[in-house]
């Protein structure tokens, strides 16, 4: 894609339904479609969206308990070796590491990312989902855990960014997903 496109890197401060892109330092562009992926960022671009962004953090420990630990996944989070590093990491929504350093007294957090997580009531249990939504030129996603559908999805939103409309599969029916 990059051989057959030209890549303009922008923060985008605003976008009209006409095709109208205006970035941060000012350029105004226009095209036939425009495609929004920017994450927790998308309310800002195009107002209140039906979810949730929560907070998520995802802690890396290391000590004895991290060599050769097991994935876990409970209630409060979901943790994995890294690779053969000899650290552990566990992702939860509480920013403090204290419950995973009362079950594993030998773990010290070394490391923390603060990430958002998406909340909404169509999602299935696992979390796993999206919504797609037009407006005029632009088509919007907005969706969690969405790095695993990561090839279709890009399958999907280039179909629909071909016609004028969404393509069935991206909305399953539902007109909001
Ligand atoms: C700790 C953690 C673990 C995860 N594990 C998994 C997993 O195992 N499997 C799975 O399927 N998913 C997983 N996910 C979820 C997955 O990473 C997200 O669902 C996915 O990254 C969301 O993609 P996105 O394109 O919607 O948003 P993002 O990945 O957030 O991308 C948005 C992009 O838009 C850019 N942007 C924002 N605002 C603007 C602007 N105004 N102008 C220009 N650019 C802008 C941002 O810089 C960013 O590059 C995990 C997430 C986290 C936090």
């Amino acid at each position: 894609m990059a051989a057959r496109v030209e890549i303009r890197r922008g923060r985008v401060v605003s976008l009209g339904d006409d095709g109208s892109v205006r970035l941060a330092d000012g350029t105004v562009t226009r095209a036939e479609q425009v495609l929004v992926c920017v994450g927790a960022q998308t309310p800002e671009l195009l107002g209140p969206v039906d979810v949730e962004f929560v907070p998520h953090t995802r802690f890396t420990y290391q000590g004895a308990d991290a060599t050769g630990a097991a994935c876990l996944a409970a209630p409060e989070g979901y943790g994995l070796p890294l690779g053969s590093t000899g650290r552990w990491a566990f992702g939860q929504e509480i920013p403090d590491p204290a419950g995973v350093r009362a079950l594993f007294p030998s773990l010290s957090p070394v490391g923390q990312v603060d990430c958002v997580s998406v909340h909404a009531p169509w999602l299935d249990a696992g979390g796993d989902g999206w919504m797609v939504w037009r407006r005029g030129r632009v088509v919007a996603l907005v969706g969690n855990n969405l790095m695993k559908f990561g090839p279709l999805l890009g399958e999907l939103l280039a179909q629909a960014a071909l016609t004028e409309g969404l393509p069935d599969e991206l909305t399953l029916g539902d007109a909001r997903r």
